[in-house]
């Protein structure tokens, strides 16, 4: 696999560079999500590592630079990227050849480690996973793997929230098994201050039924006096990929 595929058409980061520090043909997380668009994780951990080497990253990226434009260089991939232990060193190399926008996807479960924190802060913008308002939910959701609890996960994000001062955004996935939640979520979204939060449902093909438009409109009401973006109400801009079978082997990856 490649590590610089797209550019993508992401509804809340516009044309999206990704990159893949993980780079594996199955999914490697600390989340078993049931709505992931990668299906079962095949490698459940929070174990970090090194996956890819950076110096070939780097090419891929230079190469890729020279080919497109976009507006933003986002950390994604197969996986959650923050168990990249290279991830600092990447984002040090990505620094040195684009003044392009940084953006991370993440699901939030790493941010008890230091040294995570610490690179996250040298980037651009943090998009943090939040489904669920408890532990039940966050059990039935997300599936972590055993060691990461949902206090802690959400202690975590409010600190580094208050660390960070970059854009921080707070991405939430809603669906029947959470849409009863809206008001408690939307009470945890005011207490982490995020500078955006973005409501979503799932819209590619997975196992769970995304909600309606009526549905997401309602939860969205919740969020009154934030500042929300919604995927049923966000343009995509148009992009040329640079290969279409890296986007294929992805496309269900959540951009
Ligand atoms: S949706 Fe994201 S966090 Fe959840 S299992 Fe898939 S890759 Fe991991």
């Amino acid at each position: 696999m490649k590590h610089v595929y797209g550019p993508v058409s992401s509804w809340r980061l516009g044309k999206s560079l990704g990159i893949d520090l993980l780079c594996s043909p199955g999914k490697i997380c600390s989340f078993d999500c049931i709505y992931c668009q990668l299906e079962k994780t095949e490698r459940i951990t929070k174990q970090r590592q090194d996956f890819v080497k950076i110096p070939e990253l780097i090419e891929d990226l230079k190469k890729a630079l020279k080919e497109t434009t976009s507006d933003v260089v986002t950390l994604s991939g197969m996986g959650e990227p923050t168990l990249a232990k290279n991830m600092s060193e990447a984002i040090n190399e990505i620094r040195k050849i684009t003044d392009i926008p940084i953006a991370i996807l993440t699901n939030s479960t790493l941010f008890y480690d230091r040294k995570v924190i610490d690179s996250l802060k040298k980037i651009d913008i943090i998009v943090a996973k939040l489904d669920a308002p408890n532990s039940e939910l966050f059990q039935k959701i997300n599936r972590p793997v055993k060691g990461i609890a949902f206090e802690q996960t959400l202690e975590n994000i409010k600190k580094l929230r208050e660390e960070f001062v970059g854009k921080f955004a707070l991405q939430i996935m809603f669906m029947n098994e959470n849409k009863e939640y809206a008001k408690e979520l939307a009470y945890i979204a005011r207490e982490i201050k995020p500078d955006e939060v973005q409501i979503n449902t799932p819209t590619r093909p997975c196992n769970i039924k995304p909600l309606s438009v009526a549905e997401l409109d309602k939860i969205e009401e919740h969020f009154a006096g934030l500042n929300n973006i919604s995927v049923y109400h966000s343009t995509k801009p148009k992009t040329n990929p640079l290969d279409k079978i890296e986007i294929f082997r992805r496309r269900r990856k959540e951009v």
